[in-house]
């Protein structure tokens, strides 16, 4: 579907007198996709329009990543957003707090796990092995092209040989090796939904998802039919809606801002007046 259609339908939502639940990936979607991960740092101009609209009475935020809670906390810094770490098995933020049991219970099995990959891995200049807690990434944005069946077939036989309930989740140069415990991003959004619409003032809540990569996928799906979905980029997608590149989102963030932020005004009845207060 076009970007024309999908302003059209926000500012629509907005100016009926509509909330809205904002919930992004990081990697790619608000930030570009750099060679090493740890260079992947939020500008200050994007910082601050998730301020505003954290800060709205009519918008929640919530970021859903497959980096590490603490990490992901550390590089957004944003009060009031709600963020959810580990593809969504980790969340914390705007008085909510959740882990997944079963996961944190296989967490010392994938440290032992990321250790053995560590071991096998020397093999493969370019890969590196990053332990974040609940889940293990294979990093090759580094190796060489073509790497990727030959990480996929190690990450296996090391899954194979610990005996843990692990799937691999291929992303963007990175193999992620997570807990397979029935809980993916798509249902840990669905969770967030449940628990911030609520606290939206508004006369219904519109909800919206941007992401740019696999794991996404599984949100734009779960949210099918219940919110509005949008891909950053190429590639095959179950969204609604797609938008070119990181800048677009950035674009995308300011006119929410203009739409749903605090000033804003909605027409109802004919009448243009602002959103009651916030309700609690
Ligand atoms: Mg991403």
């Amino acid at each position: 579907m076009v970007r024309g259609a999908l302003t059209t339908t926000l500012a629509e939502a907005a100016r009926g007198g509509a909330g809205l639940l904002l919930l992004s990936d990081y990697d790619g979607t608000l930030t570009p996709i750099v060679r090493r991960p740890e260079a992947a740092s939020l500008d200050e101009a994007t910082r601050g329009v998730l301020a505003a609209l954290a800060r709205a009475p009519r918008v929640a935020v919530g970021v859903i990543s497959g980096r590490a809670l603490e990490d992901l906390r550390g590089r957004v810094r944003v009060p009031g957003v709600v963020y959810a770490g580990a593809h969504g098995l980790e969340v914390e933020g705007a008085g909510l707090a959740f882990r997944h049991p079963e996961a944190t219970r296989l967490a010392p099995g994938l440290a032992a796990l990321a250790e053995a990959l560590a071991s096998r891995l020397p093999s493969l200049p370019g890969v590196r092995v990053e332990p974040k807690g609940l889940t293990v990434a294979l990093h090759y944005r580094e190796a060489r092209a073509g790497v990727a069946p030959t990480v996929r077939r190690i990450a296996r036989a090391a899954v194979e040989a610990s005996g843990l309930p692990v799937e691999l989740l291929p992303g963007k140069r990175v193999l992620e090796l997570r807990p397979a415990v029935g809980w993916t991003k798509g249902d840990c959004a669905l969770w967030l939904r449940d628990a911030l619409a609520p606290r939206v003032v508004g006369r219904w809540v519109t909800t919206l998802y941007v992401g740019d990569d696999t794991t996404d996928e599984q949100v734009f799906t779960a949210l099918k039919g219940q919110g509005l979905t949008v891909r950053v980029g190429g590639g095959r997608t179950a969204a609604d809606f797609r938008v070119k590149d990181v800048r677009a989102v950035r674009r995308l963030l300011a006119r929410l801002l203009a739409w749903f932020g605090e000033g804003a005004t909605t027409q109802a009845n004919g009448v243009t007046a602002p959103v009651g207060p916030r309700r609690r």
